[in-house]
């Protein structure tokens, strides 16, 4: 099986240097990639939580 090395960073995208095995060019990188990772989960929680309230004041209209 083939691994795919990461060539570039996951968080401003520009091509990774030196070690292979890295998946961010510097430490900013890794803090801010995890933080909007956080930021995203956060988001789909509270947008899934709208989406039920919303049935529900269907549920009770109808
Ligand atoms: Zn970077």
């Amino acid at each position: 099986m083939m691994t795919r090395k990461q060539k570039y960073c996951l968080a401003c995208e520009q091509e990774l240097k030196g070690r292979n095995d890295k998946k961010f060019c510097d430490p900013h990188c890794k803090i801010a990639y995890h933080y909007r990772k956080m930021q995203e989960d956060n988001f789909s929680f509270y947008a899934r939580v709208a989406k039920q309230l919303k049935i529900n004041r269907r549920l009770l209209k109808s």
